[in-house]
């Protein structure tokens, strides 16, 4: 019997769309009825689960796919809102063992730019990029990374402009100058090329910025009498290690399952009183860990069910995206818990913030950036934390609800100028394309040739 696509991996299905020779599939969402459609029978099932509410589908506008350049890889560009402008977010690119994996890690996180973006005020949409790892090393390889993000520049060109990209976990800068040498739908690009370079230094200071407010709302003493421990010491990490001991802390003690990382920081922070504790895939001992403060700069979904009971800090707080693995129910266990969890929506905007003004022209220390880390600023990451956690603590309920509450009524506003300009872009993408009668029976065959 044919495994159902809860069984696939993305390998499988990239291998499908390429055998097929499909270039792109999607399923989206009907602006009037609001029904989920798919642009090839064989995606019904995923379509028919994500209308069920599964994959933390959340009214997304449409999700876009297509298979790698040797087949093995799966390309995603998830929308989950363009009224305010194009979908913004940054590409993925990391091992993912199934295709529900994927989905729903693409859902989830163009959510969360969505609400990242309007929370800062941005006319901006949210959306993500994502590539499925292939098996093997090739992925360290220079010329296979190449061709790679060379293929998934073109993927964002066709994709004509509903979505911008730009570097996240898995892509580096080196990365990204390709992506931009070959699509202008592209952000935090190399300053040679024009573009803001990488912006995990200013995500780590208004992460910074936002534990400030947090100590000060809770009434908790300075930086310097806290004891921090961080899980991830990659790009965010380090950069907020380095603030964190300009600022003095306590302790602070990193965790990273890269050797390479692990190495690195010791290098990089010789003679400091940092401990750098490398760790297994599997370990998650840094969330246990006797401390004041806990920061989250690895990956999504650190936090459940499972590890909540353990956390021992009195405030969490990160760059990384969608932490929780179950929001509404994890953030209020930790609620109860008495346990202060920052919505990463508000923390680590100014990443987004960079790339988004990019579009915009570069300026050396951009005003319109340094302005959000300006506290006397009412759109800076710390008042719009205290905004937060004041309106949180007025109504005895977790900051996540409050910020999606305040995200989630700025989405469906339309861009001052553009109005659903990219909404329609995300539109005409999904129309027939124009073809002659020859290539429609092929696409026919095609699509029939598709079968998950
Ligand atoms: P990165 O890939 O440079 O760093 C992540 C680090 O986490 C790596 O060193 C990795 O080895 C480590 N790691 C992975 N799993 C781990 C685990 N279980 N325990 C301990 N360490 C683990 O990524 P980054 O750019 O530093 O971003 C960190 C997070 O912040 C990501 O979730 C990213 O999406 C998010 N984020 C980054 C930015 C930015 O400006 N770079 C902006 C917004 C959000």
């Amino acid at each position: 019997m044919e495994a159902s696509w809860q069984d696939r991996t993305p390998r499988d299905i990239a291998e499908r769309l390429k055998t097929a020779g499909i270039e792109r599939a999607w399923i989206a969402r009907d602006t009037i009825s609001g029904d989920l459609r798919a642009s090839h029978p064989a995606l019904d099932p995923l379509a028919e689960a994500m209308s069920a509410g599964a994959l933390d589908y959340r009214d997304h506008e449409a999700l876009f796919l297509a298979p790698g350049p040797t087949g093995q890889e799966l390309f995603g560009a998830f929308i989950h809102s363009s009224l305010r402008g194009q979908a913004q977010g940054g590409l993925r690119h990391c091992p993912y063992p199934t295709l529900e994996h994927f989905i729903r890690e693409g859902l989830r996180l163009s959510l969360d730019a969505a609400r990242t973006a309007a929370l800062a005020g941005l006319w901006w949409g949210g959306g993500k990029g994502l590539i499925s790892r292939c098996a093997g090393d090739d992925w360290r390889k220079p010329a296979y990374r190449r061709s790679l993000y060379r293929a998934y520049a073109r993927f964002v060109s066709e994709l004509r402009g509903c979505y911008v990209t730009a570097e996240d976990a898995g892509t580096s800068p080196v990365d990204m100058a390709e992506v931009a040498a070959n699509t202008r739908f592209a952000s935090c690009t190399p300053p040679h090329a024009g573009g803001s370079g990488n912006p995990s230094a200013m995500t780590a200071l208004g992460v910074v910025e936002a534990l400030e407010a947090a100590l000060e709302h809770l009434d908790a003493g300075p930086l310097e009498t806290q004891r921090v421990a961080m899980q991830g010491g990659g790009n965010v990490g380090q950069a907020m290690l380095e603030r964190l001991l300009e600022k003095g802390v306590a302790s602070l003690v990193v965790s990273d399952t890269s050797a390479e990382r692990c190495d690195a920081l010791r290098g990089f922070f010789a003679g400091t009183p940092l401990q750098v504790r490398e760790v297994a895939e599997d370990d998650r001992s840094i969330l246990s860990e006797a401390c004041d403060i806990l920061i989250l700069n690895a990956l999504s979904g650190s936090l459940s069910e499972a590890t909540i009971p353990n956390v021992r800090a009195r405030i969490v707080c990160g760059a990384a995206n969608s932490s929780l693995a179950r929001e509404a129910h994890d953030s209020q266990q930790l609620h109860e818990r008495g346990i202060l969890y920052l919505p990463d929506s508000v923390t680590n905007s100014m990443g987004l913030i960079a790339s988004c003004d990019e579009q915009a022209g570069t300026l050396p220390a951009d005003p319109a950036i340094l302005a959000r880390l300006d506290r006397t600023n009412a759109n800076s990451i710390y008042g719009l934390t205290r905004l937060v956690l004041a309106r949180a603590a007025e109504r005895d309920e977790p900051p996540v609800q409050i910020a999606n509450a305040i995200a989630d009524r700025a989405i469906p506003e339309r861009h001052p100028i553009h109005g659903d300009r990219a909404q329609q872009i995300v539109q005409c993408l999904l129309e027939p394309r124009p073809c002659h009668a020859g290539q429609a029976a092929d696409e026919d065959e095609a699509s029939t040739r598709l079968a998950l």
